[in-house]
Formats: C-alpha cells, structure tokens, sequence
C-alpha cells in the first residue's frame, strides 16, 4: 500500500524507492504547531515521515483558522490542545505513519524528553526563546533545525547544520553527498547574536498576517527537511527571506561567528536556566502564562469541580476553561495556566495563586 500511496514522489528523481524508505524511517519534531507548523505537518505526514512529533503549548481558538490549516470549527468549540487537533486531522489522511502529539511548551527542563530519537527539528514557534534553546540543544547534540517565521506578508527560513549528519561515516542511500555541512556552519547565535531580540517584536496580532506568507515558508522548510534526510546535494544555504506582497525574495549567505558564545565556546544559557515557575506573555493577545516550580500533572476534574462553585467551567481530557465576571484562564494538564486580559504579572500571579495554587 505505501508505494502506491506515494508513487508520485516515488516517481520523483530526488526520491525514489530508496529515498522514501528513508523518509518512513526518519523521526522529526515540529515545533509550535500553528500556521507554519500544521503547515508543516500537513505536507510531511503526506510524504510519509514515518514518525512525527507535534509538539504546542496552546489550544486552538477562532483567530486561528484563517491560517492554521488543520484546525476546525469544532476544534475552536472544544477548545482542542493544537498538537492533539493537529493529529486527529492528519490520522484520517494518512494512518500508515506514526503521530505523536506533545501538549507542552518547549523548556530546558522537557526538552531531551521531547527531542528524544529526533532525527530534525523544524522550528515553527513564535518566540526567540523557544529559538534559541532549539539551537543550543541542536549544536550541544548536533542534530540539525530549521529555522522559519512569518509575520505579514514576510517570511525567513534558514537550515542549521552545525555538525550535523553528514559528518557521519555511514553509507547514505540518497546518493549524492554533501560537502557543505561542516563546522563551518554558522548557528543561529551567529546570526543573531542579542539574546532578546524580541524587546521591538511585532506580533501577528499587532502586524497582520496573509496566511500565504506562512504556507510559502513551511512550504520550503518541508522542502529542505526532505533534502537533509535525503542527504541531497541541493540543500540550501544561508538566510532566504521573501516578500510576497512586494515580491522580493533574497538569499543571503550567513558566515559562522568564530566568537559565537553557543557553536564557538559551547556557553548554553538557555539549556541551563530553570524551566519552571516562569511568568511568560503570550505572542498576539493579552495574556499572560504561568507554570508551576515543579513538574507536575493536574487532576482536571478535580479543580472543576473545586472552580465551579465560582464560575464556568468548561473542561476536556487536556485543558480547564475558566470564567466568571472577572476573569478567565486556561489550566493545563501540565500545571500550566493561561491568564487572559491581567492587568499585569503580579495580577496574573496572585490568580494563579488564588485559584490554582501549585506554587
Ligand atoms: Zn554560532
């Protein structure tokens, strides 16, 4: 059956029978599973990688659906955790391959559990610092990302190739080698060398955005993350950036940093902070998450019965929702909650200590 089902990329001269059994042997982990990453996820659970890992944070809501691919009306009504909506939708089309959905941000401390056996990761996140602990776990481990982002009718992507596969001796069935993939790679510290990049950061919510802008550059992320497993002499190098409403698109060769504080002297910031009892403000809308000091996992239906002496409750098997006159948040099976409209962090602390309590 797998055959005929991917018989046109088969068919394809960069594929091939052997090419497509090392994509069904391939593992790779999307990263934030919003408009590029159902994106993503859409074209590569077509071509068959045989296991992927969709890894979000979030639940989907209505402003999503105008460019997150994967998600339905009912996903908004139920309040569907992405990764798990995300995986329910790709399940129908193709059942041959492995989906695992992750309900979880990103963080120092889940990250080697989550990234465990990832043959690439694919960065499809919105937020500098989920970048660079991906880029740091990528150099410390040397496995290879690939960095995307779009806002407006502006996308970039590059691939990260810090000492990456090719460096292995084993006999590669997608034919042509690779020269290019050597310490000389540059990673994204290189690139961007201010560790908070994001202080002038506009949002999706505050700059618009065409939902073609992230199609277009999932699209070539999905394209390179099948050369790389392939091992294919067309990789691309360096910066590509595209303007689809003013119809620019460059290229740019990016040099490795030899004073780089991550692929040079090996400093990880990102990988050694506390993951836990973080204050974070989420991308594009006015709210703000808290997790706990701890890994934990919450009994729901326990805090609903607890919250809705005071207010509505709405739950599923991942996600509480929350509201009453003053307030609403989301509680997270993970400990996680999302205070929506505080009046600042302290206010959306003193909520999270008020009503949830596993500080
Ligand atoms: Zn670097």
């Amino acid at each position: 059956m797998s055959n005929l089902r991917y018989s046109r990329q088969i068919a394809f001269f960069g594929v091939g029978v052997d090419g497509q059994d090392k994509l069904l042997a391939s593992t790779v982990a999307i990263i934030g599973v919003g408009a590029i990453g159902s994106a993503l996820a859409n074209i590569l659970c077509r071509a068959g990688i045989g296991r992927l890992r969709l890894v979000d944070r979030d639940y989907v809501e209505l402003t999503n659906l105008q460019r997150q691919i994967l998600f339905t009306e009912a996903d908004v009504t139920n309040q569907q955790p992405k990764s798990i909506a995300a995986c329910e939708y790709l399940k129908k089309v193709n059942s041959e391959i492995i989906l695992e959905p992750v309900v979880a941000e990103l963080n120092s401390g889940n990250i080697a559990q989550i990234l465990d056996g990832v043959d690439l990761i694919l960065d499809a996140v919105d937020n500098w610092e989920t970048r660079f602990l991906i880029n740091e776990w990528s150099v410390k481990n040397k496995i290879t990302w690939i960095y995307a982002a779009a806002l407006g009718s502006q996308c970039v992507t590059m691939n990260f190739r810090y000492n990456n596969t090719c460096n292995n001796t084993g006999n590669n069935t997608g034919g042509d080698s690779n020269n290019s993939c050597d310490s000389n790679s540059p990673c994204l510290r290189c690139l961007i060398p201010a560790e908070h990049p994001q202080t002038q950061q506009q949002t999706c919510a505050t700059a618009g955005i065409l939902a073609m802008t992230p199609g277009t550059i999932a699209s070539i992320q999905a394209a390179e993350a099948v050369k790389i497993i392939l091992n294919s002499n067309a990789i691309r190098e360096g910066l590509l950036t595209i303007d689809l409403w003013n119809n620019r698109f460059k290229n740019i060769k990016i040099k490795r940093n030899p004073d780089c504080p991550v692929c040079s002297h090996k400093i990880y910031d990102y990988l050694s902070r506390n993951a836990n009892a973080k204050i974070q403000k989420i991308c594009g809308r006015n709210a703000i998450q808290i997790s706990p000091e701890s890994q934990t996992n919450i009994n729901l239906i326990e805090y609903a019965k607890k919250l809705e002496k005071i207010g509505n409750v709405k739950t599923n098997q991942y996600i509480l929702n929350f509201t009453n006159d003053n307030l609403q948040f989301t509680l997270f099976q993970d400990g996680r909650a999302i205070i929506e409209n505080p009046k600042n962090e302290i206010h959306a602390k003193n909520i999270y200590n008020e009503f949830i309590g596993l500080r």
